[in-house]
């Protein structure tokens, strides 16, 4: 017998990714529960269509696959298991999406907890940024079982454009932290590019101009370098965001014995700018860090606003 098609989807935390994913489901047709930890949150998705449940375990209970994303493993196990979570509200043959960045062990471990209730879970973290999650062209990374993948396909399909199983629970999480690691070390490409053509006085939107368009081109340089130029520090991706990203990549890397001398480096010039209050800052205010390092100002920098000194 064939499995009928999952229509109702639960979703479990409305940030700056969750609220836009969240949106698409409803906009593909799907029969959408939402839950928000904040509850205003939720207001612009029910206004779309979305019900509006009291609690992760409510969504669970009106759900048939129930998607995760929000912070780090702590909150993700909290929003599963803690008083109210998911897990209780689960029937057999529910699935969880968790879609939040984490750990690959702890999403074994919680995968393993689930499956003594029947329930699968998938980890299928994303990236692509703000930018994907509107436009619903997000790539998508999946472990788990690959006939659960198969089935919530069109669930991803409505989100993402670029979808690959990866292997068994974890692998999802893991090729994640590969990403973070390339990403983060085009972040500092980006970075150090700028600081070099600002210091040399060249004209920075020409310079960006060609050289995105030729080997040194990266996602960093088409989306952030631009925002850096505008002087908009506003969050795409956090940094503290990043820097849970990269604490989990360096914790994996360094159980494998592995030196990531690149990622490391990334990492403290992030901690330079945390230390500066940036906290919330987009991930492109690493420039502000190379600016003092350097001894350079690039228009419209992050450091011409008021900053408290942490
Ligand atoms: P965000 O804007 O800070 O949103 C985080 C969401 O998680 C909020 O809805 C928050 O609820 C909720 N949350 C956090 N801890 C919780 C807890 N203990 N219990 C219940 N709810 C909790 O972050 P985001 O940028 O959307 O990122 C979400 C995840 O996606 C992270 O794992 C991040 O690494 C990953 N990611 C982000 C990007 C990006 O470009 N932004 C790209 C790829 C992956 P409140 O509203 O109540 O605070």
């Amino acid at each position: 017998m064939t499995e009928q098609a999952i229509r109702k989807v639960g979703f479990i935390g409305l940030g700056i990714m969750g609220r836009s994913m969240a949106a698409n489901l409803v906009k593909a047709g799907f029969d959408v529960t939402v839950w928000n930890r904040t509850a205003a949150r939720m207001q612009p998705l029910l206004e779309m269509g979305a019900r509006g449940a009291s609690s992760p375990r409510a969504v669970a209970e009106a759900s048939e696959a129930v998607i995760t994303i929000v912070t780090d493993s702590d909150d993700v196990e909290q929003v599963l298991f803690g008083p109210e979570g998911a897990a209780h509200g689960a029937r057999p043959g529910t699935v969880v999406i968790d879609m939040s960045t984490i750990s690959p062990e702890r999403t074994r471990r919680m995968a393993e907890r689930l499956a003594e209730k029947d329930v699968h879970m998938l980890d299928a973290p994303v990236t692509g940024g703000d930018v994907g999650a509107r436009d619903g062209t997000l790539s998508i990374m999946v472990g788990g079982d690959e006939g659960v993948f198969r089935r919530c396909l069109p669930i991803f399909e409505a989100m993402g454009r670029h979808i690959v199983h990866v292997g068994p629970s974890g692998a999802g999480q893991t090729v994640k932290l590969c990403n973070q690691v390339i990403v983060a070390l085009n972040l500092l490409a980006m970075g150090e590019g700028l600081a070099f053509a600002a210091k040399a006085g060249v004209d920075l939107e020409k310079m960006l101009s060609v050289v995105q368009k030729g080997a040194a081109g990266s996602w960093a340089l088409d989306n952030l370098a631009p925002r850096v130029l505008r002087g908009d520090y506003a969050p795409g991706f956090m940094v503290k965001l990043q820097q849970k990203d990269l604490r989990l990549a360096l914790e994996a890397a360094a159980g494998m014995n592995l030196p990531l001398l690149g990622t490391s480096l990334v990492q403290q010039l992030l901690r330079s700018v945390q230390a500066y209050g940036g906290d919330d800052d987009g991930t492109q205010a690493i420039v502000t860090a190379l600016e003092r390092v350097g001894n350079f100002r690039l228009r419209g920098s992050a450091d011409e606003r008021p900053r408290e000194n942490k």
